[in-house]
């Protein structure tokens, strides 16, 4: 019988500015690839390899030898072709809240309550050091409902022994961050994240309509008051204010506590034209410009439109290549742009438009 190929329905591509990015959502890995991706795959797939040969140049001749070996493209029975339905991009879930930020100067014992009502599935929680950590994981935590549980440590221990000791008693503890207290840029503007993505099917299809770090998110600051995320601006309540989950549950549904959630990264000025889109937890809050899409008041430590992070040789700002957004809307320097990448790129092999 006749071997087609066929592009995976489960390995997805995200067109960015200057380049692609597949994203194999099954093995939670991506590739970054040339930025022709998606005209290539419709002109490979279809066809027989020894077809392919015949019609490729030899450089897409190389891309589709990867695909293969990645097996994000599949040699399958032609009669089989049709015989995939396409990945459902429905994202749905009971839970009302999905991850909350404790602060261990709340009344714990209330917020974890409140939250099993929500069924709430993660937790970070933000303790002093790691006795007061054993504390409240003895007393509250010992037996959980809640998938996983990271924690942040204000000024805990260097002895990676007493982490590791938590880390294997308490298995729902995740992870165990020690915050560096010397570390200045945690309490500046700047915008951190890491830039080591990652993805998976419910991430992806929740990025295409979510915004991936703020969706059902809830943040119970040192005193109490309940925001979205510890970047929001918005105050909805306070814990020390409520006694019951209904209470919780109104606030939740407050249409100002969800204003961001479902500002998506395609809705936003740059972030739209970004190949990391559908996996980036950019903590940053957006605001609406008169255009009904959203702006960023400070700049991402990746520049989309030159491929570049801030800390890369040849990195340039936004405002540098021409490109400005704000709550009047967004302008692009095409042309200045396109010298940019020739100049940065020419000569590594990355495509430009
Ligand atoms: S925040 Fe930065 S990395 Fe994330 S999508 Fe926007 S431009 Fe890309």
């Amino acid at each position: 019988m006749k071997q087609v190929l066929k592009w995976c329905e489960e390995v997805k591509i995200i067109e960015g500015y200057v380049r692609n990015c597949v994203y194999d959502l099954p093995r939670k890995k991506y590739e970054l690839v040339s930025s022709n991706c998606n005209n290539l795959i419709k002109l490979m797939e279809g066809n027989t390899i020894t077809e392919n040969l015949a019609i490729l140049s030899s450089e897409n001749v190389e891309w589709m030898f990867f695909f293969l070996s990645e097996e994000y493209l599949l040699e399958i029975p032609e009669l089989f072709r049709e015989n995939f339905p396409p990945l459902s991009m429905s994202w749905e879930t009971p839970n009302s809240i999905n991850n909350a930020i404790i602060h261990s100067k709340n009344d714990v014992s209330k917020v974890i309550s409140l939250l099993n009502s929500v069924v709430c599935k993660h937790i970070q929680l933000i303790c002093e050091n790691e006795k007061e950590l054993i504390l409240i994981l003895d007393k509250y935590l010992r037996r959980t409902n809640f998938h996983s549980i990271e924690v942040i440590l204000l000024s805990g221990t260097a002895d990676n022994t007493i982490l590791d000791e938590i880390l294997e008693e308490y298995i729902v503890v995740s992870n165990i961050v020690v915050q560096d207290t010397n570390d200045k840029s945690k309490s500046s503007e700047k915008v951190y994240f890491s830039p080591f993505f990652t993805t998976n099917i419910d991430m992806y299809i929740e990025s295409q309509n979510l915004n991936l770090y703020l969706n059902k998110k809830i943040y119970f600051d040192e005193i109490g008051n309940i925001k979205n995320a510890p970047e929001s601006e918005d105050i909805i309540g306070n814990i020390n204010e409520i006694s019951s989950s209904e209470e919780l549950k109104a606030i939740i549904e407050n249409k100002n506590f969800q204003k961001h959630w479902n500002v998506s990264k395609s809705k936003c000025f740059i972030c739209s034209d970004c190949e990391f889109r559908s996996m980036c937890f950019d903590k940053r809050i957006p605001y609406e410009a008169l255009t009904g899409s959203y702006f960023y008041k400070n700049e991402c430590e990746y520049n989309p439109y030159i491929a570049k992070w801030k800390d890369d040789e040849g990195y340039q700002t936004l405002e540098e290549c021409g490109v400005i957004s704000n709550e009047n809307g967004f302008s692009i320097n095409h042309e200045k742009i396109a010298k940019i990448n020739a100049l940065l790129w020419s000569e590594e092999g990355v495509e430009t438009e």
